[in-house]
């Protein structure tokens, strides 16, 4: 029987969605075999693309002045993407927020092709916060502005968009579609679809049009945002069941009530979870109150001897991926869209009985 899942990604999918791929796996509607066997280029495949485009459009509100790229290699792949597509119209000054992990490499890999000036950093305080808007420091003329919405690592979450002169441009895989968004503030969204949008092996990227005219001359063509945009995201052959599986999940979304109902189930969800840590001496949340994450929620035990016991048991009580990320150990709950409020539920239970046993 499934159980409760708590992975960072790739992240728990809606049961829904996986029985739907399950009966239609053999024999996709009636054409006896399945989406995974027939040409991207067949009509059939094409409409599950454009309707899963659509659907995003509609979840999202996203204006028709941007183009909405289901791509390959990753959000990784657009950390070196944003870059290539962005430099090339005079500026290669980039502002950057450091944030935490995901902040770190997209800064890396900035720098190998622009000038990256940190507009602050978490880093006085190891990362436990969301640096505010009074003590930037930002260029005059940057080419664009980078941050991440939401640490998956760190659990770190902004509550408010930064208000820029120049494209803005946000790494939102593990926060998208768990809110509406003013997609009009940002010039780029990206993020690897492996949280809230459907299996790996795909990423999404919202590109404001006039931004596809700022790529570097000798940009690489499977990182071109204009080329994937002008051949509708089949300049080579997609992962085709990757995007046919996400489109089942941004139906499935709607029919749950779009991203509304998740902001207000996320915000139950993750606030169920941190009143507890918060009611417990047994178990800590470094992170600020006002930057913590509703999606990914790392927590400490004040006896880091019991760490090894309580994965053992959360485990053997059905409660899937609890350890936090390598670098950082301890335990990380993260709550994306398909984890349902009972999973949420029975982790407070099983912490509660951890903590009756234990402390
Ligand atoms: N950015 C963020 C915020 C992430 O959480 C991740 C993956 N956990 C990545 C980027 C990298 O994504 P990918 O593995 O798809 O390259």
């Amino acid at each position: 029987m499934r159980k409760y899942n708590f992975c960072s990604g790739p992240a728990a999918l809606p049961e829904a969605v996986l029985r739907r791929a399950q009966e239609e796996l053999l024999d996709w509607g009636g054409r006896g075999c399945s989406v995974m066997e027939v040409s991207h280029r067949s009509a059939d495949f094409v409409a599950v693309a454009e309707r899963a485009e659509q659907d995003l459009r509609d979840l999202l509100s996203i204006p028709d002045n941007y183009k909405v790229l289901f791509l390959q290699g990753g959000a990784t792949g657009q950390f070196s993407a944003v870059p290539w597509n962005l430099l090339g119209a005079g500026s290669r000054k980039i502002d950057i927020i450091h944030s935490g992990q995901w902040a770190r490499k997209a800064i890396a890999e900035a720098g190998r092709y622009g000038e990256v000036n940190l507009v602050a950093s978490a880093e006085d305080r190891n990362f436990s916060y969301a640096p505010g808007p009074d003590a930037w420091q930002q260029s005059a003329d940057a080419a664009y502005f980078h941050y991440v919405p939401n640490e998956t690592i760190g659990g770190v979450e902004f509550n408010y968009v930064p208000e820029v002169s120049c494209p803005l441009v946000a790494d939102m895989s593990s926060s998208i579609l768990s809110r509406p968004v003013d997609v009009e503030k940002f010039g780029v969204i990206f993020a690897g679809a492996q949280k809230n949008i459907g299996p790996s092996g795909i990423a999404v990227a919202i590109v404001r049009e006039d931004l596809l005219e700022r790529a570097l001359p000798d940009i690489p063509r499977s990182l071109h945002w204009k080329i994937a945009a002008d051949a509708g995201s089949m300049d080579n052959t997609p992962p085709t069941f990757a995007w046919y599986l996400s489109g089942l999940v941004f139906q499935w979304l709607k029919e749950q009530g779009g991203v509304e109902a998740m902001a207000e189930l996320s915000r139950r969800k993750s606030q169920l979870l941190y009143d507890f840590i918060d009611r417990s001496d047994f178990y800590s949340n470094p992170v600020a109150r006002d930057s913590r994450s509703r999606m990914n929620i790392p927590f400490v035990l004040a006896d880091a001897r019991l760490d090894k016991q309580f994965l053992r048991e959360s485990e053997a009580a059905g409660l899937l991926n609890l350890p936090g990320h390598r670098s950082v150990g301890g335990m990380r709950a993260s709550l994306y869209n398909a984890v349902p409020v009972e999973a949420v539920e029975a982790l407070v239970d099983f912490m509660a009985d951890f903590e009756a046993r234990n402390g």
